[in-house]
């Protein structure tokens, strides 16, 4: 580490990592692809893995995990590779990454910290952020020596003795009472969101048809979202501000537009204290109308990630079933998005005896390759996921006569960019009928977001004078 350079932050953007691991006889990694995960959690972080290193042992040595010799050539390593930063694919106490960081001049994160710093960045909403910081409370802050300053700011009181401080008794008792105190406001927050949350969700999934990416870490969920969605626009911000930051325009064609939200991801063997604020990043996408769950097959452990994402995700809709029932304010539950199974990397199969036995299993899962074929869509399967999400975004298409109020543009709009408008008469006063072909489900969505309008055939929803069924 250079002289003076204080290990305040653990944020990695941008910089050039190595990527180290000590294997011991009981850890786990897929063999086919060691660092694989590891490598797609720090490109997530932002940074650019230029290298790699591993020892085997049969335990740890007590002071520096790595023996020292091994030290030695990462610190070789990444003065060739000109790396500033070596990310561990395990778990290191305070004292070892300290000891990494004289040994090897660079700066050390290992496997927690990296996770945690990527959900810090992805967590947009207040509810993830507050979650996230009661991670960082319990395990980034006491390895930074900036934890003080950070507490004190947030918290208030300067106790004794800043800048100066050793390891006394008095100094340790202070510092746990200012994380309590900050533990207890941040839980109080975060019970009084829910509520808020809830509005916010239910006022955006009206006018979006969102699709929410789910799966593990190196599942393919980036690669996927950006095949589908290249040359798409981000998403305005401020308008998903609920969602998870990557969300774009995924253009299905005839005028039909969805979101795609890609996630942060499961991820192996997560750490215990890290389990809630994953979660808090995972609840977003269950706000979603469709949930595609990528599957890595090429992983010998696919079967039991399947098994993991399902009963997560189980779990979580139980919550949000609870908070709907604590919050009792009348309105009908959130309808549980529907999951589709993708089966992913199937270019890397060696025989398709074990994509027919996935099939036989998961008949209605879609194949797939998430790598961009040569006329820019998916290499495979693309056609089948965009038929699929299209008849759920649109519900079934009918041909029907609509009336809508003039000063009510938005929802003109809406069906107009919705639907294919086949013809346009003004015989209503004050009102345009649209005769369009659109789907049943854009009409309700647009009904139960409060538009006014009547549709030829049906019961007019709120009479009015000047307006209303065409006959
Ligand atoms: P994420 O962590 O789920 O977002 O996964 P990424 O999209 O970052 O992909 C992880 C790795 O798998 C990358 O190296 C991708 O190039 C690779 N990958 C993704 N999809 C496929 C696929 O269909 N076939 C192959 N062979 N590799 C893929
Ligand atoms: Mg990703």
């Amino acid at each position: 580490m250079a002289a003076g350079r204080e290990r305040t932050t653990i944020d990695v953007k941008a910089e050039r990592a190595v990527v180290a691991a000590v294997r011991l006889p009981e850890s786990r990694f897929d063999p086919a692809d060691p660092f694989g995960e590891l490598t797609a959690l720090t490109e997530q972080a932002g940074a650019q893995v230029v290298g790699e290193l591993v020892q085997r042992l049969d335990r740890p040595i007590a002071g520096t995990y790595m023996g020292v010799g091994k030290l030695d050539e990462l610190r070789g390593l990444c003065e060739r590779l000109d790396a500033s930063v070596v990310i561990f694919d395990h778990d290191l106490s305070p004292k070892q990454i300290s000891n990494i960081e004289k040994a090897t001049n660079c700066k050390v994160l290992d496997r927690s910290e990296l996770i945690l710093d990527i959900f810090a960045s992805r967590a947009t909403t207040h509810a993830a952020k507050i979650q996230v910081e009661l991670a960082q409370l319990e395990y980034t802050y006491p390895r930074l020596r900036a934890m003080w300053d950070h507490l004190e700011r947030i918290v208030g009181g300067s106790p004794a003795g800043v800048g100066t401080r050793g390891p006394g008794e008095q100094q340790l008792e202070t510092d746990r009472r200012l994380v309590q105190k900050r533990k207890i406001i941040l839980q109080n927050e975060l019970a009084t969101i829910q509520a808020r949350k809830r509005r916010e969700v239910r006022s955006r999934n009206v006018d979006h048809f969102t699709v929410g990416l789910v799966g593990y870490t190196n599942a393919g969920k980036s690669t996927l979202f950006n095949t589908l969605t290249a040359g798409g626009a981000y998403a305005d911000d401020r308008l998903f501000a609920t969602l998870m930051t990557r969300t774009r325009d995924w253009d299905l064609g005839g005028g039909l537009k969805v979101m795609l939200s890609d996630t942060v991801g499961f991820v192996r063997d997560l750490p215990h204290n890290l389990v809630a604020s994953f979660r808090a990043t995972l609840e977003e996408a269950t706000h979603a109308d469709v949930l595609l769950i990528l599957l890595d097959l090429s992983d010998p452990a696919a079967e039991m990630h399947l098994e993991t994402v399902h009963a997560t995700l189980d779990e979580l809709f139980k919550e949000v079933r609870r908070v709907e029932k604590r919050l009792g304010d009348g309105q009908a539950p959130t309808p549980e998005p529907r999951r589709v199974l993708l089966l992913n990397k199937i270019d890397r199969l060696e025989d398709n005896a074990e994509l027919l036995v996935w099939m036989q299993n998961h008949p209605d899962a879609i194949p797939v390759s998430a790598l961009p074929g040569p006329d820019g869509g998916l290499l495979q399967g693309g056609l089948a996921i965009q038929d699929l999400i299209r008849d759920a975004a649109r519900g079934e298409v009918r041909e029907l006569a609509i009336t809508i109020p003039l000063t009510d543009s938005k929802t003109i709009h809406t069906i107009e960019n919705r639907g294919e408008v086949l013809d346009r008469a003004y015989d209503t006063p004050g009102a345009v009928t649209l005769t369009a072909r659109i789907g049943t489900r854009q009409l309700d969505q647009l009904r139960s977001a409060g538009a006014k309008f009547t549709v030829a055939g049906d019961q007019p929803q709120t009479p009015r004078d000047g307006w209303g069924l065409r006959t």
